[in-house]
Parts: C-alpha cells; structure tokens; sequence
C-alpha cells in the first residue's frame, strides 16, 4: 500500500510532511480512541514549532485540543493543554495573575510548555508549574504529576520520555507581582526606554518582552521557523582559553561557561554551503529559516555540516535545540 498523501501535518518549519493517521483529543472520553491503537509509532504533537520532521510519519500524530482554563478555590488555574501559550499570558494579564511575562511570545500550545520546561529572559515555566495532568501511555491511566515528579531541569522534564500525554497544566501563579528584571537584554531595554524598575507593570514588561523578541526573532507563520537551532554549549571553563569567544562566553555555576551558539555558527558558516532553500535569519544567526521548499534531508545535512566544523575547528559539540524526528 502507497503512503496516503493527503494527512497533511503542519509544522512551523513548513516542511511538506504527512502522516499515516491523525487522531485529536477534544474531551476525556476521546482518550478511549488511543486504548484502541495498534502500539505502532505515536506523535503528541503541539504546534509544531520545536520539532522539525520527516516527510512521512508511519503513525498516529495526536493533538491535544482541551483549552479550557479553570480557576480553583485553592488558587490553582488548570488550563487545557490545547490552549495557545499567548493566550495564557493575555488573560494572565487580564486576571491579575503573575509570575510568566518575561514568557511571553513564546511560540506553541501551554501543553507543550512543560515539556522542555520553556524559559526566557531569566525565568523557566517550572517556577509557576503546580501540577500536570497527564494520559500515561504505559498504563492506559491518567496521572496527575506534582511539580517535583516532573523533574524540571534546564530544557527538561520527565516528559521528554515520551510516555506521556498532557491533558492540562496546572499553575499556581503569584497573586503580588515581583518581577525577574536581572536578565541583560531587558535591563538594556529599560535603561533604553527611561523606565524605572518600580514602573514596570505586568502589562509593561509583557510588553517590553514582547518588542525585545520582535526585534530579533521572526514569528513562524510569516518566516517558518522553529526558534534557536543549537543549544548554547556549557563547558568546563579551563576547558578552552581564557580570550576563546571572548564577548559570546558567559560563566554559569561551578566552573563551567556558557558559550554563544549562534557565534560558534557565524565562525564556521563561511566554509559550508547553504542551500537555497534555507538560511541564518539576519537578524539572529541561531536561527535557521526555511526560505520556501526546504526538504527533511537539506535541514539534516546543514546541522549536520555545522557541527562538524565546529567540532572540527573548535573541539565543542554543538546539540540540536528542536527535536528532529525521523521516519
Ligand atoms: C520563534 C521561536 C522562538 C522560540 N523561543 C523559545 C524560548 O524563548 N524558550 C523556549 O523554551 N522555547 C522557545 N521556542 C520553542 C517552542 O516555542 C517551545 O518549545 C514550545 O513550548 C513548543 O510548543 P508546541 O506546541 O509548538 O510544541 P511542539 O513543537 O508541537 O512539540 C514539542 C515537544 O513537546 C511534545 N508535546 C507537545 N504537546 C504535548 C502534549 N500535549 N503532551 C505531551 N507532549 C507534547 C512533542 O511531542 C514534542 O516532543 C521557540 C520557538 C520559536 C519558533
């Protein structure tokens, strides 16, 4: 049997990729459709924007659709996975609820946030993460995990096992507002538009992370894109020399140093070939953009380019930042 053409998945990288079978999860009771599949592969799949996939998915792509949010008596506010992250931050806004502005425009679905434990601009979604309700593809059960038992890290969590399927999240948001105003490129632009840290509403600085990200990343429905590439490598600091990507290097906790990958792709990009249909943003070189036509194999082949050479040129192993997710 051919490959069926026509299940078309979107992706914030606009690759052209299809999929055997997609199924959604709008109520509890549609969960009753997953107790029903073959154990061939699965895909919880959000909107896409931290994934770059293959053409063709030999099995069942799942969406979370649930969005309701619900606000408890103890405090606690469940939102459905389904919901549109920038939609939480607007009626955080609007609820007196604080504690994710400095996430705002971060692309995707709240679903997807605990997964990589999203974070910008100083503050992880870890911080005001209580609790996740979640589909346990193991044991055909729903859970409700705390935040301790998702085992938040730096871009991790226990769902990064893919065991899981999350229903909602549920946040329990600060009721005063104490704001993270230590990160560099917010305190350039507070000094830069005259504000005083004890002027800065919620709606301020939502706002003021919301014209600091525009003037550097382009949103994926006008430029697909699926945010930074790399991670920024973290290394031993005696490691490398002390002037090594002197201005791109920043030191983290117990010896270790943080290293710019977007400077270590601007050092080696003069030796690669970039193909047409592809290129390094202008405004943010750790951010790969699909320039239209942009096959699986193109995008491969260049991270893959990329890594050798700095691996090469600089000894440091450079890590993809997306899940790459093959046939
Ligand atoms: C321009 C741009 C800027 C970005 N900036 C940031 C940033 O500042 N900080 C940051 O942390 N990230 C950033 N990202 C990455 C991305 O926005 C986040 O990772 C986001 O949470 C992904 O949401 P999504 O719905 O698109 O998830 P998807 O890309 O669809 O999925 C991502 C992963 O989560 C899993 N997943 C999705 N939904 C569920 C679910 N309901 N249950 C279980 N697993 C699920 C998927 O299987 C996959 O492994 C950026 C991306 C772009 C394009």
């Amino acid at each position: 049997m051919g490959k069926p053409e026509n299940i078309k998945v979107n992706n914030a990288f606009d690759l052209s990729v299809t999929a055997k079978n997609i199924i959604s999860i709008s109520c509890l009771e549609d969960i009753q459709q997953l107790r029903q599949l073959d154990s061939g592969p699965r895909l919880v799949l959000g909107s896409a924007t931290n994934v770059i996939l293959d053409e063709y998915f030999d099995g069942t792509v799942i969406h979370v659709l649930m969005h309701k949010i619900t606000q408890g008596d103890n405090g606690v506010v469940s939102v459905g996975a389904g919901l549109p992250w920038h939609e939480l931050i607007n009626y955080c806004l609007t609820q007196d609820l604080y504690g994710i502005e400095n996430l705002t425009l971060i692309p995707g679905l709240v679903g997807a946030a605990p997964v990589q434990n999203i974070g910008a601009y100083g503050v992880e979604v870890s911080s005001v993460i209580h609790s996740v309700t979640c589909y346990n593809f193991a044991t055909q059960e729903i859970e409700t995990l705390s935040n301790v038992a998702c085992m938040f890290a730096y871009r991790d969590s226990v769902f990064k096992s893919k065991n899981y399927m999350i229903l909602s999240v549920q946040f329990h948001f600060q009721k005063v507002f104490q704001p993270d105003l230590s990160y560099p490129s917010l305190v350039q632009f507070l000094a830069d538009h005259h504000l005083a840290h004890d002027e800065v509403s919620p709606r301020v600085l939502s706002q003021s992370i919301q014209a600091i990200r525009e003037s550097k990343l382009p949103w994926p429905e006008d430029i697909p894109n699926v945010g930074s590439i790399f991670k920024n490598p973290i290394i031993e600091t005696d490691s490398i020399p002390a002037d090594f990507l002197e201005g791109h290097r920043w030191l983290v906790a117990d010896g270790q140093t943080k290293l710019s990958a977007a400077r270590l792709i601007e050092l080696v990009l003069t030796g690669i070939e970039i193909p047409p249909t592809l290129d390094f943003y202008k405004k943010h070189s750790l951010v790969l953009i699909n320039r239209g036509g942009a096959v699986f194999s193109e995008v491969t082949e260049l991270l893959r380019a990329i890594q050798q050479q700095v691996h090469l040129l600089h000894g440091i192993q450079l890590l993809v930042e997306p899940e790459i997710i093959e046939s």
